[in-house]
């Protein structure tokens, strides 16, 4: 969505929001795509006399993967999102600030920005996911799957330090 701005780029202190969905069920990362739900869009742009205040925040529940025991799981997201905005780059190095088209804001591309940079590149169901186990590939989670005795964690951590520095 295209916001336009010009009721508001010359009056201290007006503001306009917005409020709409964004589909983001495109979006691939890594094979996956985690935005199977709409995302809610909603916030305003203020006129601070001196520059334009976008504020707002996106909201969905993201469909993901486990990287340890590889099952689907979902996670709420709620992403704040604020930014300046300007007709014109005083400082054209600045890309911290978007840039008005013709007094409008592209909303579609602000927040598709914001999501894909929040995308964590790692996921776990859960800080406890156990994994599968990496010989025969049972879910840890469901319970020990017979293998050989798993040491003990702490030690294989050790036992990887060590090895690291035999290296
Ligand atoms: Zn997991
Ligand atoms: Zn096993």
């Amino acid at each position: 969505m295209r916001l336009d701005l010009r009721p508001i780029l010359h009056v201290p202190g007006a503001s306009l929001p917005f409020d709409f969905t964004l589909d983001l069920s495109g979006l691939d990362f890594y094979g996956e795509r985690p935005f199977a739900h709409p995302v809610r869009i909603t916030g305003a742009v203020r006129n601070m006399a001196d520059a334009l205040l976008l504020e707002g925040s996106a909201e969905t529940t993201l469909e993901l993967v486990c990287d340890r025991c590889l099952k689907p799981f979902r996670q709420e997201m709620h992403l704040p999102v604020s930014t300046l905005l300007a007709e014109t780059l005083e400082d054209e190095e600045n890309d911290e600030i978007v840039l008005l088209d013709n007094g409008e804001v592209d909303l579609d591309e602000v927040f598709t920005t914001a999501a894909v940079l929040n995308m964590d590149a790692k996921h776990v169901c859960s800080e406890d996911c156990k994994g599968l186990c990496p010989t025969c590939g049972a879910d840890l989670n469901e319970g020990s799957c017979g293998c050989k005795p798993e040491r003990d964690p702490r030690f294989a951590a050790l036992a990887q330090l060590l090895d690291k520095e035999n290296e």
